[in-house]
């Protein structure tokens, strides 16, 4: 499953190739995630802002 996350904090950050800086938000989603379901979530971030995507991505794994 993906999320996309338009409003992220990141954005309006100088563009830096390669970087995804919102791993961080990620691991809040996950904790929080795994926390509410029960079961172990996995989020991983594919797409930033700051590496010049149009919006945060994150793939959920469940
Ligand atoms: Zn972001």
């Amino acid at each position: 499953m993906r999320i996309a996350v338009e409003d992220c904090f990141c954005e309006g950050l100088p563009i830096m190739d390669g970087k995804l800086v919102c791993d961080l938000e990620g691991a809040i989603m996950e904790g929080a995630l795994t926390k509410i379901l029960g079961k172990r979530v996995v989020v991983k971030e594919v797409k930033c802002n700051v590496n010049g995507d149009d919006c945060c991505e994150y793939d959920l794994r469940f």
